[in-house]
């Protein structure tokens, strides 16, 4: 179910238990060949697709857009909101569902520097409501679901996430090639880190020049396909795991 196209009352109707799902995405530079919406893109269309096996047994709220990418300011048309205003409104936005009565509240995220701001704010409502021995406040990025895309197809190099990389030009190859530049001039850039694994902190500048990270040039619509389909095979198998909770385990 469409959050947007309901009325108070039809929200009021729907059974307590239905997931609650929070797309959150961002606008930020990615490299010079994809555009800036490319994060709330990739994830519309992985909601878009897993929507049609899921849509009349869960809520999605519209996409939000506005992420926390403080890291890319450097480069213009970035837009983020300061990572603390983003951890309250992640706060914000799942608190007014358990207002109503709702219980299962999932943000389903597309942008890497959205990770940490939804576990924070999901642990800090944990806290909030406390006495409450019922709710299931989950965050999850669509990428990190158990999906591997590179054992489905031998051709997809990379192995994990990068940024305007590699995965991501083959999905927006596949989604809207008219917004992807010129490959042919794109300079691979290392994943790596070498304090790993412990967690190194970062802007956008310390580590690409063009912007991107990892090596868009061996990017095709075919493997965006490919990436589209275990990706949302991933975010499917996540929420029937929501659906099927019985409301009130830890392990079950
Ligand atoms: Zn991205």
């Amino acid at each position: 179910v469409e959050l947007l196209e309901l009325k108070w009352p039809d929200v009021a109707a729907l059974p307590k238990d239905t997931p609650i799902v929070i797309p959150v995405a961002a606008l930020e530079q990615h490299g010079r060949h994809l555009p800036v919406f490319t994060d709330s893109l990739l994830l519309g269309e992985v909601l878009r697709r897993a929507k049609q096996l899921l849509h009349d047994r869960v809520l999605f709220t519209p996409l939000m857009w506005l992420g926390n990418s403080e890291h890319h300011l450097d480069f213009p048309g970035s837009m983020s909101a300061s990572p603390r205003a983003y951890l309250d409104l992640l706060k914000d936005m799942a608190e007014n569902f358990l207002f109503h009565g709702f219980r299962r509240i999932v943000i389903v995220n597309g942008h890497g520097g959205n990770i940490v701001p939804a576990q924070q704010a999901l642990f800090e409502l944990r806290q909030k409501y406390r006495q409450r021995d019922d709710l299931l406040l989950l965050s999850a990025t669509y990428w990190t679901l158990g999906a591997e895309p590179h054992k489905v197809d031998p051709n997809i190099k990379q192995q994990q996430m990068g940024h305007a990389c590699e995965w991501e030009t083959s999905m927006m190859l596949r989604l809207r090639p008219e917004l992807v530049g010129d490959l042919t001039k794109v300079e691979p850039v290392e994943l790596g880190n070498r304090f790993a694994p412990a967690h190194r902190a970062w802007i956008t500048r310390d580590r690409t020049a063009p912007g991107h990270i990892g090596d868009p040039r061996f990017a095709t619509a075919e493997k965006g396909e490919t990436m589209f389909r275990v990706f949302t095979a991933g975010v499917v198998a996540f929420l029937e795991r929501v659906l099927a909770w019985d409301g009130k385990g830890w392990d079950a």
